[in-house]
């Protein structure tokens, strides 16, 4: 089996390109490191095909899918605040990278594509557990393209039989999650607050609860839907249980000070994954406690991640009070 993985060298990518070597998988990365790092597919050796290349624009990568089996599109910018500063880096990447590579996959007939969608496209829903039905009401850039890109995907499914699925994940943590730049994730927040005994900077009061969903869940959830001879759905990938962030400082141990809540943001994430374990039979393996254990044990990872302070997070949060504090919740 040959299978390319887009967005590869990035945090989830890498995992799931970790999972087809185990099944002997010859594996194909692209990606243009904007923010994927090679080093999280040095552990591989020579085991993997590595293409670096933009695929929001055409190229030679393209000839790269002629004889591939299965192609998984996790190629993303993945951000909140640089998708509110640059929204068209965003469009490119998430839109245009998109339509790029489900027209190279129809173009070379591929057998199973599998995007990575996300749940922000729910923004802030009316339902929990949230299911693949509930109303999309993205809000801000990264969310809106994401979904577009989702669009994309299963109208190809339906007009060019692109043998697709769509995976919405939920809030993904665990080893080499970004440490780039940009104020991002709370988990790679904390955990270089955690290394340097920073306070961890909790939003509002901490009750707010997300729906942590273990990366190594997130892989074999992505290889089970390119198993299956489904087309054309959409799945929610979560954990089944909503944490709130007072329960993951608590799990992480160590002082805590507050932050103001943010436009746009729900007060919980939480997935309905009925569909995911009926259809395909795909059932979370890891709970909050095993993968926060996990986490601290790889904490070296984050040593040189940018460590947060009030401060800091106020001047990096600017745009998002300014731009979406009129954004209906
Ligand atoms: P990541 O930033 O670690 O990985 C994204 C990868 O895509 C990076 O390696 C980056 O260099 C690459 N990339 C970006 N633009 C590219 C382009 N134009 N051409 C080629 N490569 C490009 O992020 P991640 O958390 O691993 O996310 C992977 C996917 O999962 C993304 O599509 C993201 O939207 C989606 N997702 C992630 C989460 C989460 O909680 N991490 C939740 C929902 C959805």
């Amino acid at each position: 089996m040959k299978s390319i993985v887009t967005g590869g060298a990035g945090f989830i990518g890498s995992h799931l390109v970790d999972l087809l070597i185990k099944h002997n998988h010859h594996v194909v990365v692209l990606d243009d490191f904007s923010t994927g790092r090679p080093e999280n597919l040095k552990h591989m050796d020579g085991d993997v095909e590595l293409c670096e290349c933009n695929l929001a624009e055409q190229g030679n990568w393209v000839n790269l899918f002629h004889g591939v089996d299965w192609v998984f599109h996790l190629a993303a910018l993945a951000d909140i605040v640089p998708s509110i500063q640059q929204p068209q880096a965003y469009f490119q990447s998430n839109v245009d990278g998109t339509f790029n590579v489900i027209q190279a996959s129809v173009g070379a007939g591929i057998k199973r594509f599998v995007y990575a969608a996300s749940s922000s496209c729910y923004g802030i829903p009316a339902v929990y557990p949230t299911p693949e039905t509930a109303d999309i009401r993205p809000q801000y850039p990264y969310a809106l393209t994401k979904r577009l890109g989702e669009e994309l995907v299963l109208h190809w499914a339906n007009v060019y039989q692109l043998p697709a699925l769509s995976l919405r994940f939920f809030n993904v943590y665990g080893p080499r999650s970004r440490t780039s730049g940009t104020y991002g994730a709370v988990f790679g927040v904390f955990l270089a607050q955690k290394l340097n005994n920073q306070p961890y900077t909790i939003v509002g009061d901490g009750t707010q609860t997300r729906d942590f969903t273990y990366v190594t869940d997130i892989a074999s959830a992505l290889f089970t839907a390119a198993s299956s001879d489904r087309t054309g759905e959409i799945y929610n990938v979560g954990s089944g249980q909503t944490v709130s962030v007072n329960r993951l400082v608590e799990l992480l141990g160590g002082e805590s000070v507050h932050i103001p809540k943010r436009p746009g943001e729900p007060d919980c994430t939480f997935a309905d994954i009925s569909k995911i374990k009926a259809d395909l039979g795909w059932h979370p393996q890891v709970p909050i406690e095993k993968g926060v254990a996990e986490v601290i044990q790889n904490i070296d990872y984050w040593r040189h991640a940018p460590v947060w302070t009030p401060d800091t997070i106020a001047g990096a949060t600017k745009d998002w009070f300014k731009y979406l504090s009129n954004s209906p919740s």
